[in-house]
């Protein structure tokens, strides 16, 4: 069994390492300050100069086929990247991706939606979850029918991230009597958005759709396969959620030990006391554990093996890691961690998102327990 990076990947990661240090990092106080007084935490031409930026590093794509222009680097180097990106909380991510369902469009789709979407030309969102829909997708009753050559899309979708800037979505409609059906909707087609305030700064909206027409052509994929699209939308970013989480819990970890080993109380440095050593102790075990399960699922996935369940795994462990370290961490910092001039707060409330989007906790558990029940999974494999 080998844990080892080849030379290339670890100077990938290396290389990726010192572009968030030297380009993003520094962008942090700025980040804090736009949010505080209410803008954006990067504007959209900061954020544009330096993808472009990156892009010349070859950084660009990183998960996407080499026939689009991507670097295709495969699922163990997206989530290694998405650990290093995570390190800091500017909202940042390299440009050149797209949703991999857009891959299942028509040739055409794909000129009009998957391409202009690798160039950052177009934004998309994704959109199944309803007020009366959220962990039960399979309820949702936003409807299509049928006139002549075209689709009436009616209904309302909420929580959907990107939806206030997107200008096309991926909606999924029930179209009786085939089941469910994805539907690629451009805004001009007549959907309207409003943005939901959120305790992160993650900005979703709801979106209506009111007699919404829309052409034939315009269906992802197959009539009344739009469910297993969703899954794969869902399953395919599951375990890139903690991978990022891992990042920032490191980082902060790193905080708190270089704050204990300074701060005084009663006469020594709060990293004497065995109170404060317990959570660097605990926080870096659940780190590294979170990690290897995190790895263990883009291995399974880049082996083209049934990842669904170490991805279950991996994406809860994260989730509840990440929000155990963040609290650690804020506790080490007292006072301090609880305020604004430090960026902890922030990160607790990001993170807190978590446990609750792409299948909450409670919803990871079910699949993990419904697969070792019903023998989908088994206990005792290692490597398999
Ligand atoms: C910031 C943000 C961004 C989001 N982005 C998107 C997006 O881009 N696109 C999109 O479509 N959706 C998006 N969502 C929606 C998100 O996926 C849902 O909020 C999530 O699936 C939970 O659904 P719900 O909010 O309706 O909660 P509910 O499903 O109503 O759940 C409420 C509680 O009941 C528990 N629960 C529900 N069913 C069960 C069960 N069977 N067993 C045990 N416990 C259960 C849940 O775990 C939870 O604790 C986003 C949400 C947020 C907050």
């Amino acid at each position: 069994m080998d844990f080892s990076l080849t030379p290339e990947e670890r100077q990938i990661r290396d290389t990726v390492r010192s572009f968030i240090e030297k380009e993003v990092m520094p962008l942090e106080p700025e980040v804090l300050r736009n949010e505080r007084e209410g803008r954006p935490g990067l504007a959209p031409d900061v954020l544009r100069d330096l993808r472009a930026k990156a892009r010349k590093s070859g950084f660009w794509g990183i998960n996407t086929p080499e026939e689009y222009g991507g670097a295709a680097l495969g699922p163990i180097m997206s989530a290694i990247i998405a650990m290093e990106t995570g390190r800091t909380f500017v909202p940042f991510t390299f440009g050149g991706s797209a949703d991999n369902i857009l891959y299942a469009g028509t040739d055409e789709q794909k000129q009009r939606y998957l391409i202009p979407t690798i160039e950052g030309e177009r934004r998309s969102c994704f959109a199944i979850t309803e007020p009366g829909a959220g962990s039960d997708a399979r309820n949702i009753r936003t409807r299509a029918t049928r006139d002549g050559g075209e689709w009436i899309i009616n209904g309302e979708k909420t929580f959907i991230t990107g939806g206030s800037e997107a200008d096309f979505v991926m909606v999924f409609a029930v179209t009786e009597p085939y089941g469910v059906t994805c539907f690629l909707v451009d805004r001009d087609m007549g959907w309207t958005s409003d943005p939901i305030p959120t305790m992160g700064q993650w900005g979703p909206a709801s979106l209506v759709f009111e007699d919404v027409r829309v052409p034939e052509e315009n269906i992802l994929g197959e009539l009344g396969k739009g469910f297993e699209l969703a899954m794969q939308w869902i399953g395919q970013g599951r375990y890139m959620i903690p991978a990022r989480a891992i990042g920032a819990a490191e980082r902060m970890l790193g905080m708190a030990i270089e704050y204990a080993k300074i701060r005084k109380s009663m006469g020594q440095t709060i990293s004497n006391y065995q109170a404060i050593q317990w959570m660097i102790a605990d926080s870096q075990v659940e780190i590294e554990s979170a990690k290897w399960l995190t790895l263990y699922a883009a291995w399974r996935v880049r082996e083209g093996m049934d990842a669904r369940h170490a991805s279950s795994i991996a994406k809860l462990n994260g989730a509840v890691m990440a929000n155990q370290v963040v609290d650690r961490v804020l506790q080490i910092h007292g006072g301090m961690g609880y305020t604004k001039e430090l960026p902890i707060e922030r990160w607790y409330r990001e993170l807190r998102l978590l446990r609750i989007f792409e299948g909450t906790d409670e919803i990871q558990r079910r699949t993990i327990a419904r697969n070792l029940i019903k023998g989908h999974a088994r206990l005792g494999l290692i490597g398999e």
